[in-house]
């Protein structure tokens, strides 16, 4: 089948599903192509044996690690994509990250532009996925132009206990934002139930805001929108000058099928969009589509994360945990010379089954009400860390068209840093920290490289054609009509959740594309 669009936009997840929705009102022709199909709703997006220890959700994939030994990687191809699992906790960069970082590994480079240049972004991105918070609450934060469409989602009593402590140990904790539809004066407009099952998994009643229920669905009824599902972009193919992309070779539901455009965005997701460039080598680009830098693939980033129990006296029955985060340790220090360590937040709240399935050796013996009485006490935190770009940990795609992935850690010292000041957050508030354990969580520890979740880099972005993928405006340096929107052009990825800086730069890039096309 051969057609032809206005623009092609590969993958609805964060990055293509927000670009698609930018772009929908200029009635240009979109095709958005996703390579899975809709998330079905049923009981098991709420069953923690379904989702952590059967990984239902997890689609099939094969990934292979630097010794050629193939693991399943924790990817989710679905309409909406990652954030279909997502914990929708949706942070902006701080205005340091735009900058150059040092750490004790090495540094952590500039974007190509500021958090100036991306707040008007960031606020859209806020508004069209309803964000709860505050905007002012966390002294590291930048500038807002307005404030969140909606209050920050109430803290239970437990979590206001602890925020409340922390407060008065000098700590700055505040409201972390939340993308979810919940309306707390229980206006009609409230799908939310606040419920326990936000991170994690799929919302059975689509009330938080993902990709698929805030901006792919949206427009599925557009007479200028059509999404595929079951297509998987294999390649692009260019005109004799290499300039161009004539065609997107598509995989649909096995059948080879070509569509072209005049533009055309990749949005696959950090791994997929290398992928996809790497696999579409040819003549003009022998190393891969845009790939004359060398760059595309490498300076894969996706973070280093701990979740940790802190298991407490007081029994914890909160339902919604995620409410509460604490930016103290954010910022470089420069009284003592320390260096940025990262943020904390809380996490969705642990329960027996899931913790079946995150700590499966350690569990296999315990009885279920040993576990029950355990996350019946436990508070759930998760650090985060920037890891750094590194031209070795990357992507590659063999001869078969297999996927490889190379990683080693970067910054263990401000991740243990972290972890140390977190212990004494919680001693200062009478949490003892000996009660306090690492564990792994949706980033998948058992094997490390396998938690993708966070996957970002591969294809830069920036001004030098020899070391960046892509321009300021994400439009490959090598070629006329290639774009690209998703985590795949973060030169750094700060220590705060990636969702929401993929989704402004999104919106960024289809604002930028809405005027070519005009
Ligand atoms: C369990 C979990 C919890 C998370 N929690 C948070 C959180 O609380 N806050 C936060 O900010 N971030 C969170 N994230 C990360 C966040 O979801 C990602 O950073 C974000 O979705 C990345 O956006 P993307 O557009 O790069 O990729 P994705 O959103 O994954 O979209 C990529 C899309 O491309 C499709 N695709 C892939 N290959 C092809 C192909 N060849 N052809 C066609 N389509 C293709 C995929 O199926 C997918 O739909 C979480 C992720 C997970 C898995």
């Amino acid at each position: 089948m051969t057609d032809r669009y206005d623009v092609i936009i590969v993958g609805s997840g964060a990055g293509g599903g927000t670009l698609a929705h930018t772009l929908a009102p200029s009635g240009r022709k979109i095709l958005l192509l996703e390579r899975g199909n809709f998330l079905p709703r049923e009981m098991a997006n709420w069953d923690p044996g379904a989702v952590f220890v059967d990984g239902k959700y997890i689609s099939p994939d094969t990934w292979y690690d630097p010794d050629g030994k193939p693991f399943q990687p924790q990817v989710h191809y679905f309409v909406g994509g990652a954030t279909k699992m997502y914990g929708a906790a949706l942070y902006r960069l701080r205005p340091a990250d735009f900058g150059d970082i040092a750490y004790s590994d090495g540094l952590s480079p500039a974007w190509p532009v500021s958090y100036a240049d991306l707040e008007p972004f960031y606020t859209k991105a806020e508004w069209l996925y309803q964000v709860h918070g505050n905007h002012g609450e966390d002294p590291t934060e930048g500038p807002a132009s307005k404030q969140y469409p909606w209050p920050p989602v109430s803290h239970e009593p437990r979590v206001q206990h602890i925020a409340d402590n922390l407060a008065g140990a000098g700590y700055y904790p505040f409201h972390s934002p939340c993308g979810i539809m919940l309306d707390e004066d229980h206006r009609p407009a409230s799908t939310c139930i606040r419920c326990a099952w936000c991170d994690g998994y799929p919302c059975l009643v689509h009330a938080k805001a993902d990709a698929e229920t805030v901006a792919v669905r949206p427009l599925l009824n557009l007479p200028n929108v059509t999404l595929l599902v079951d297509a998987e972009v294999t390649g692009l193919r260019t005109d004799p000058s290499g300039r161009t992309v004539t065609e997107v070779a598509v995989s649909r539901a096995g059948q080879a099928e070509t569509y072209r455009a005049d533009i055309v965005v990749l949005a696959a997701g950090a791994a997929n969009t290398a992928k996809i460039l790497l696999r579409s080598a040819s003549e003009q680009h022998p190393r891969g589509l845009a790939n004359g830098s060398d760059q595309v693939g490498r300076n894969y980033m996706f973070h280093n994360s701990k979740a940790v129990a802190a298991l407490a006296k007081e029994p914890n029955d909160t339902v919604y945990q995620k409410t509460l985060g604490v930016n103290d340790f954010y910022l470089a220090d420069p009284r003592t010379g320390r260096t940025p360590l990262g943020n904390i937040q809380m996490l969705g709240k642990s329960n027996a089954m899931a913790m079946k399935g995150e700590e499966p050796a350690l569990t296999k013996l315990a009885p279920r009400m040993a576990l029950e009485e355990v996350a019946a006490h436990s508070v759930d935190f998760w650090l985060t860390t920037e890891d750094l770009p590194q031209p070795e940990n990357r992507i590659t795609v063999d001869s078969a068209g297999r996927t490889h992935l190379s990683y080693s850690f970067t910054n263990a010292k401000e991740t243990e840093g972290l972890y140390e000041e977190l212990k004494t957050l919680l001693n200062k508030i009478g949490m003892a920290a000996h009660h306090v354990w690492a564990k792994n969580f949706y980033m998948n520890m058992a094997v490390p490289i396998a938690g993708v979740a966070h996957q970002a880099g591969t294809c830069r972005f920036g001004s030098d054609p020899s070391s960046s993928v892509a321009d300021v405006n994400c439009k490959a340096h090598e070629l006329d009509n290639l774009y690209l929107a998703d985590a795949s052009i973060f030169p750094s990825i700060g220590a705060v959740n990636p969702a929401l800086t993929v989704m402004a730069n999104a919106i960024r890039v289809g604002d930028h594309l809405a005027q070519r096309l005009a």
